[in-house]
């Protein structure tokens, strides 16, 4: 059967660190894992690819493939060349709504009647904003296991736990794209009342 894991919060909440947390007993037994990154999330210092190869976690494993996606047909792709035992999209707020289509089509194939295959889905819960991301959302409900996640501390009373991602402004205006690739520069996690001050 397929088996569906979501993990969400805001940024910086310790979803990648999740991820690996979770996958590293796979390594051990030897599964085969596929993890999918948005195309657009050009990040590369800090993405789950390199969270993945520190010597904590999966480096050096042969049965790890990290690829980056931007299609319904060329994930389908690669799951028939890879097989995978697990599969990962991580950021899968920047990948657009087909990955729900693609989880749906994946959890009545036939196939997986006598195979078992992890899904583990991870991203953003809500947008700078506060509205939910319909992606993450959607699986969600899919899900058979869901975390919210909430390491993060505010960073602006740097006392309360943090739960909206906060979109900072530029000489006072604020980008108003809903999916802005960004590190510390352009977002700071906040606690509801710190968001709600804005710049004040
Ligand atoms: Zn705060």
């Amino acid at each position: 059967m397929v088996k569906i894991e979501a993990i969400c919060g805001c940024m910086w909440s310790g979803k990648s660190e999740e991820i690996a947390r979770r996958l590293k007993p796979a390594k051990f037994a030897r599964k085969t894992i596929l993890v999918a990154l948005p195309v657009i999330d050009d990040r590369e210092e800090r993405n789950l690819g390199q969270i993945l190869k520190n010597p904590l976690w999966l480096s050096n494993y042969k049965n790890l493939h990290i690829k980056k996606v931007d299609s319904f047909e060329q994930l389908k792709e690669l799951m028939s060349d890879i097989d995978p035992d697990i599969l990962v999209m991580d950021e899968i707020h920047m990948f657009g709504s087909w990955p729900v289509d693609f989880i749906n089509e994946l959890r009545f194939l036939e196939k997986y009647r006598k195979q078992s295959l992890r899904i583990i889905i991870s991203g953003l819960d809500m947008d700078f904003q506060g509205k939910p991301f319909e992606t993450m959302s959607l699986i969600m409900g899919m899900a058979h296991d869901v975390r919210k996640l909430s390491d993060a501390i505010c960073k602006k009373c740097e006392e309360r736990t943090a739960v909206m991602t906060y979109k900072k402004p530029k000489n006072n205006i604020v980008n108003q794209d809903r999916i802005q690739v960004g590190g510390e520069k352009d977002y700071e996690p906040r606690c509801w009342e710190c968001y709600m001050l804005g710049e004040n």
